[in-house]
Parts: structure tokens; C-alpha cells; sequence
């Protein structure tokens, strides 16, 4: 039989397909969504005024395109007065499903990256304030800055090694991956029950304490042992 491939007909030119660039490698890695974590590290959910203790993780959500425009410049957004910095470390999917064993999760990881949870801190605790959805402090243009990714084919899984952010050099966060309350293949096996994952998703495994508000001007360094740096000014 015949195929025939029909080109859509677009009313409207179709956006572009947002993707991230690959350490080493002109090839790029295709975004599908973006998952978050919220308090994934014991002190920063005291420092946010909560309890440390397991409880299940609960995600939220940014937009694809919210992953940069420019790498190296985060711009100041619009509407708010006290932005805050919360470095994770980042995983992305090259497969996906539903309800997945987290004994088989790390099967799913294309690779990792480092990245930036910007946060509208003052629209965010708002919204918490009112019990409203938490995107206008969460899922802003630009809001999740992220560097080239690398395969977990070259670093393998990373569950421990430091995660630190300076901010104009001076440190403002420091933790260990092995501080995750949720460890990453458990991140995906609950995410998974909820949502049926894709190869293209990206998850953004939770910060360590020290969260803070950056100004016009500042430069974020960031860290990840074993998967990279980022640099970053706010313009
Ligand atoms: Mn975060």
C-alpha cells in the first residue's frame, strides 16, 4: 500500500521545536516537557519553611521554551521584586511510559545537566497564600536556564558530588546530590504515575538550601560534579 504524507496546513507558521545543545556534539536534544521537583533537599524545605520529613514529592511544571533564549544572560522578568536563584541538577529522557519501576528508571535517562529554577519568589508565595497554580512565579520567559546536557552513556548516574551556586563569587549554595530526598529513579517512578512520560522530558530534580534573590547585574556561577558549569548574568 501507498503512503502518503500530508503536510499539515498551518493557519499559523508552527512554533519552533525547542531543544537543548549536547556537550561535544553538534546534535541536539529534543524538549518535550519540563517536569519540576519542589523541596527535594531536607534543608531547603526547613529554609522554606517546611517539614523535612519523606513525604511524597509533588512536581509542577515550566514550559519548554522557558529553558533559555541565551545561555549566558538571564533577563530580569517583568512584575516582580525579589527573584530567586535554586540551582538542580537536570535529567533528560530518551524514553518514557507509565507507572515505571524505579529499578529500571535510570534505563530511561538520555543525560544530565545543570540548571537554573528561576523563581517570581514574591508571585510565588502569593499564590501559595491564595491556594492559585504557581506558573507566574515558576514558568516565566527565560526561567530555566540550563547548560549543554551530557549522556549518561559518558558520566554515568550521578547520586552524589557537589552542587553549589555563586552569586558575584561569593557562595550562596553548596549541597551533595546525595542529599535528594527523592533519588532520581524514584523521582521518574512517581512522576510516571501520574503523568505517562516521553522520550524529550525533562526533570529538574530540586535545589539545596541557600535559595536567594539575585539583582540586575549579578553573575550566577554554577556546579554540578561530574556534569558541568554554568555561568550567567543578570541582565
Ligand atoms: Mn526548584
Amino acid at each position: 500500500m501507498r503512503r502518503v504524507t500530508v503536510k499539515p496546513d498551518f493557519v499559523i507558521a508552527p512554533p519552533a521545536q525547542v531543544s537543548l545543545p549536547i556537550r561535544g556534539s553538534d546534535k541536539r536534544f529534543p524538549v518535550h516537557r519540563v517536569y519540576c521537583i519542589g523541596r527535594n533537599y531536607a534543608a531547603h524545605a526547613v529554609e522554606m519553611g517546611h517539614d523535612p520529613d519523606k513525604e511524597p514529592p509533588f512536581f509542577f511544571q515550566k514550559n519548554p521554551d522557558n529553558l533559555f533564549a541565551d545561555p549566558d544572560v538571564f533577563p530580569y522578568p517583568d512584575r516582580s521584586k525579589d527573584v530567586h536563584f535554586e540551582i538542580e541538577m537536570v535529567v533528560a529522557l530518551s524514553g518514557g511510559g507509565k507507572d515505571i519501576p524505579g529499578e529500571t528508571a535510570n534505563e530511561l535517562i538520555w543525560g544530565y545537566g545543570v540548571g537554573l529554577d528561576m523563581t517570581r519568589r514574591d508571585l510565588q508565595g502569593e499564590a501559595k497564600k491564595m491556594g492559585r497554580p504557581w506558573e507566574v512565579g515558576k514558568a516565566f520567559e527565560g526561567s530555566a536556564p540550563c547548560t549543554a546536557l551530557v549522556p549518561a552513556a559518558e558520566i554515568g548516574h550521578p547520586t552524589e558530588g557537589a552542587i553549589w551556586l555563586t552569586v558575584n563569587g561569593e557562595i550562596r549554595q553548596q549541597g551533595d546530590l546525595n542529599q535528594m530526598i527523592w533519588k532520581t529513579p524514584e523521582l521518574i517512578a512517581v512522576l510516571s504515575q501520574y503523568f505517562e512520560l516521553k522520550p524529550g522530558d525533562i526533570i529538574m530534580t530540586g535545589t539545596p538550601s541557600g535559595v536567594g534573590a539575585i539583582q540586575r547585574g549579578d553573575v550566577m556561577e554554577g556546579h554540578v560534579d561530574g556534569i558541568g558549569d554554568l555561568k550567567i548574568t543578570v541582565r
